[in-house]
């Protein structure tokens, strides 16, 4: 139910400053940006806009602050996540009403990712206490090997707008763990989440500058001075592939490390001799999710010829039935697609399928009226060719084709330069083990729609990517290996 007051009081509540060395403080230019509700096209708050200056100063922040965090307690920093944590479930529905208001997803997706987001911070929190290293006799004997593990320093981060707080959480979580300080700038679409976070960590005991919150709509002039001074040791992104193109050229100048987590182009497979219901269960999840705005969902859906007019059948029959609409309403389940830019890619890519001769089983046309909405929509003969079958959707769109053996599935999944997820529903198992082996992709989910979790290792091959985020390895990226030769014991 929709509540002004409510979202007033939330809106009213978050800081529209930059965060910087423990201060919020506007613009030096005084500049400010404007943020809108994706479901009205209305101006919900304006945050301010900084320039190459400010992110310098970010920048000096997160440089001085280094090396005293580095060295924190690892216990104490485990602490500051551990409360945040506790925070952030505590402000679950506040959190989850301003992701909504600004990204537009249904308040129960945003209660979702406020929970997903948060455990990055509990899993980060345990994982603080256990950075270890090494120490072994040199094969020929004599010398010893001392192994330690050491923050790798003050980190960028560059974030995007689909999930607004735990693409933030999956990378501050290790940074603070493994000890290293921040400079993040979120998306401009969707600000108010990552800047409510900032403030919830100051109150949870973080020091000053180790966290410094950026908002800039010049993300390059802001950005690449910051990626390429040298005081920065890593940049960690999440977007665009061809952005992560960009700033991978930028950080070869001063040799950051990085870790890239970009595009997505997900098969789903279904095999004839699948569990059909599990299967369009798990569709709904792998397409529908966040409104088909993910890296993971899946993009293009292949089907064995036996089981595929009764899949796609039951597919158009449940997305057809889903309610879309304001996310803060009663009851809906597809909220509106970001902005404009997004609407018109996805109206593009249905347009071009269907002069290619694909059908529409449901949905297909974008709603008039205010707000970015576009229906779910299913299509099935869809062309080799059509640009959906190559391109990241980022909407409610399932084209569905058809294939008759397991090598032609296997090809036409591995068909692109995205190598992030797929997702394979069989029954049989030496079937489901084979192709997952076969699949290229960093991530596979196996009679599931889902694989994102905290204490899991997400992350894509090809050009989908460089790193994982999660599980034990999440936090190797933001350590460095000193190794220490020892001789002198005889
Ligand atoms: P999308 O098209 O989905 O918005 P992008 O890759 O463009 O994905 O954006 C992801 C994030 O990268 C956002 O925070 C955006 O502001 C930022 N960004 C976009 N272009 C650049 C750039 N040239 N340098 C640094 N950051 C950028």
């Amino acid at each position: 139910m929709t509540n002004p007051d409510l979202e007033r009081k939330v809106l009213e509540a978050v800081p529209t400053g930059l965060l910087i060395g423990g201060e919020w403080r506007p613009a030096a230019s005084g500049a400010t940006t404007k943020v809108e509700d994706p479901s009205t096209g209305e101006v919900l708050a304006e945050v301010a806009d900084a320039g190459p200056e400010d992110g310098m100063a970010a920048l000096a922040a997160a440089h001085e602050a280094q090396a005293g965090f580095a060295a924190m307690a690892p216990r104490e920093r485990g602490e500051i996540l551990r409360r945040a944590y506790e925070a952030m479930i505590g402000r679950a529905d506040d959190l989850a009403l301003l992701m909504t208001l600004e990204m537009g997803k249904p308040l129960a997706e945003s209660r979702g990712e406020v929970t997903y987001a948060a455990e990055f911070f509990r899993w980060f929190a345990e994982e603080a206490v256990r950075i270890g290293g090494g120490y072994a006799t040199a094969p020929a004997g004599g010398s010893r090997f001392l192994v330690m593990k050491q923050p790798v320093g003050p980190c960028v981060f560059i974030t995007p707008w689909n999930f607004p707080l735990a693409m933030g959480t999956r990378k501050i979580g290790p940074a603070i763990a493994a000890g290293c300080t921040v400079v993040i700038k979120p998306a401009p679409q969707t600000p108010l989440s990552m800047l409510a976070l900032g403030q919830l960590l100051l109150d949870a005991g973080l020091p000053a500058g180790v966290l410094n919150v950026i908002t800039a709509t010049d993300a390059a002039g802001v950005m690449e001075p910051i990626i390429t001074d040298g005081r920065a040791r890593k940049l960690s992104f999440t977007g665009s592939t061809g952005v992560g193109k960009i700033l991978l050229r930028q950080c070869a100048d001063k040799v950051l490390r990085t870790s890239m987590e970009l595009g997505g182009n997900a098969s789903f497979l279904v095999f004839d001799d699948a569990d059909l219901d599990k299967a369009v269960e798990g569709a709904m999840l792998a397409k529908m999710r966040n409104m088909g705005e993910a890296c993971t969902a899946a993009n293009r859906f292949y089907v064995q010829r036996g089981v595929a007019e009764e899949f796609a059948a039951k597919l158009a029959e449940r997305m057809g039935g889903l309610k879309v609409g304001r996310g803060t309403e009663e009851g809906v389940q597809v909220g509106p697609l970001v902005d404009a830019k997004g609407r018109e890619k996805v109206v593009d890519l249905v347009g071009d399928a269907v002069e290619n001769g694909a059908q529409v089983k449901v949905g297909g046309r974008a709603a008039d009226g205010p707000g970015y909405f576009y229906p779910p929509t299913v299509l099935v003969d869809v062309p080799k060719e059509s640009r959906l079958n190559h391109e990241e959707i980022f909407g409610p769109v399932a084209p569905i084709s058809v294939f008759d053996t397991e090598s032609e599935a296997l090809a036409a999944a591995n068909a692109t330069e995205f190598g992030l997820v797929n997702y394979v529903f069989t029954e049989n198992l030496n079937r489901a083990l084979r192709v997952s082996e076969k699949l290229e992709s960093g991530m596979v989910g196996l009679n599931t729609g889902l694989v994102s979790n905290p204490a899991a290792p997400f992350g894509g091959i090809k050009e989908s990517g460089l790193g994982r985020e999660g599980g034990t390895v999440g936090i190797e990226e933001f350590l460095e290996v000193k190794y220490v030769a020892i001789g002198g014991l005889g």
